[in-house]
């Protein structure tokens, strides 16, 4: 838990101002600033992205400078479907809940819209510390610690602080950060009602509140702490809400309501999935996905995308076991091959699928040492291997398309096999509607 960088000041912001008939006491003003040019040598021309029909740029949202800088940096050339939406609510200073899961981009889309704002609305007079301006509460302490990364990269260009409180972590130390000024504070419901209950913690400044995955809050038995934290802040006409969950259920509705302020709802529609073909010049994805979600993937691109020839890594038997029953319900042609199977068999699968009998062969990541992949046209990573070795073997066929799936226990093993590999693996969520049943 530390404190972002303050590097470089604001920058200009040259948007004019949209006008929102709806507009709540606390809710962002659009206001037109004039350009203090001199206070950055970056400038948008540094970040040019073709228009294309039906996709939305950022650039297509007037965002200030820093945060356009900081999106260049994060490699994001065009908004996805969540991001777009929310843009075009939040940026107004509307209250949106979200359908998005884990892979939709649903973290920039709150953070950017978020930091838009800070950039654009100056800090009220006599901040307070330990007095957050916005609020993020997820219900686990991996996506929390996700979200202040993510919060800290988008504002590297800006001054904005941002801390992040959660369970099982120092509490002296996250208390110590809370006698300082904090712009963005992200944390879980428990440790956050901690800090409130011994008034460590102002929670009657915030003008913005993000629930994230607020279905799994549910889930988690969060609620009651959650309702707690609520009643801390402003009231909803006061403040602006945004809410995301990968299911809108009744029961999240129903929070929902009671939560924000004329909420507007948005969804990821189902869109046509977009092809990962063979031969794809781009021939290495890292799709960041929920570990819940991999299967689900996994079915959609190999039925809806064309891929000929699969093979799909797992870091166990019991993993490799699930997969292949996986397919096999969703009619898909697949063959096993894990230190469970006898040798003829794991044999017997290899010749089917180099034969083209078999579509997908699904390995476990002792049994797939050595293992020709030339017959492949697609290796799938469900998990990423634990020796980076491994994972080179893997890319090492010439026309073959690496994916790897990047779930919650991935992130750990990723810095390894970068380092080794001595390039990023840039995550992007995986295309358009390829985590819908
Ligand atoms: P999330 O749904 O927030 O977990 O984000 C999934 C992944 O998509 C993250 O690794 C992001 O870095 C990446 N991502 C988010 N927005 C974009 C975008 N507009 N373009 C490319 N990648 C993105």
């Amino acid at each position: 838990m530390s404190e972002t960088d303050q590097t470089q000041p604001a920058a200009e912001q040259t948007q004019p101002e949209p006008q929102d008939p709806n507009q709540k006491p606390r809710k962002p003003k659009r206001r037109r600033r004039k350009p203090r040019r001199s206070q950055s040598k970056w400038n948008l021309d540094q970040f040019q992205v073709a228009p294309v029909a039906d996709q939305w740029r950022f650039h297509d949202f007037d965002l200030p400078l820093p945060l356009m800088r900081a999106i260049q940096k994060a490699g994001f050339e065009y908004c996805t479907s969540i991001q777009a939406q929310t843009f075009e609510k939040a940026l107004l200073g509307g209250d949106v809940v979200g359908r998005a899961q884990t892979g939709s981009g649903k973290t920039a889309a709150f953070l950017i819209a978020t930091l838009a704002y800070f950039l654009e609305e100056k800090a009220p007079e006599g901040q307070k510390p330990g007095a957050p301006r916005a609020v993020i509460i997820a219900p686990t302490r991996e996506l929390a610690l996700q979200i202040e990364k993510d919060a800290k990269a988008f504002s590297e260009f800006a001054r904005i602080s941002v801390a992040c409180v959660v369970g099982g972590m120092d509490y002296q130390k996250q208390r110590e950060r809370l006698e300082r000024k904090v712009d963005l504070l992200v944390a879980t419901p428990g440790r956050l009602l901690d800090f409130h209950t011994k008034r460590d913690v102002d929670l009657s400044e915030t003008e913005v509140l993000i629930l994230d995955e607020a279905d799994r809050m549910l889930s988690m038995g969060f609620i009651p702490d959650v309702k707690r934290i609520i009643r801390a802040t402003p009231k909803p006409e006061e403040r602006q809400t945004l809410l995301f969950s990968a299911e809108l259920s009744s029961d999240v509705l129903g929070l929902a309501e009671q939560w924000t302020h004329k909420a507007a709802q948005v969804e990821v529609e189902h869109e046509a999935a977009s092809t990962i073909a063979a031969g794809d010049s781009d021939t290495v994805h890292a799709y960041s996905v929920s570990d819940e979600d991999k299967l689900r993937l996994l079915i959609n691109l190999v039925k809806q995308t064309e891929m000929e020839r699969v093979v799909v890594f797992g870091n166990t038997r019991e993993l490799v076991r699930r997969i292949d029953a996986g397919l096999r319900e969703a009619g898909i042609e697949v063959g096993l091959m894990s230190g469970a199977e006898t040798q003829a068999a794991r044999l017997e699968a290899q010749d089917a699928f180099r034969n083209g009998k078999l579509q997908v062969l699904v390995v476990s990541d002792v049994a797939g040492r050595g293992l020709p992949l030339e017959d492949a046209t697609h290796v799938v990573n469900f998990t990423l291997p634990e020796v980076p070795e491994d994972y080179v073997h893997r890319a090492s066929g010439s026309d073959v398309t690496l994916i790897n799936f990047i779930g919650e226990e991935d992130v750990f093993s990723l810095p390894e096999i970068e380092a080794y590999i001595q390039e990023t693996l840039p995550r992007k969520a995986p295309p358009q509607g390829l985590l819908q049943v």
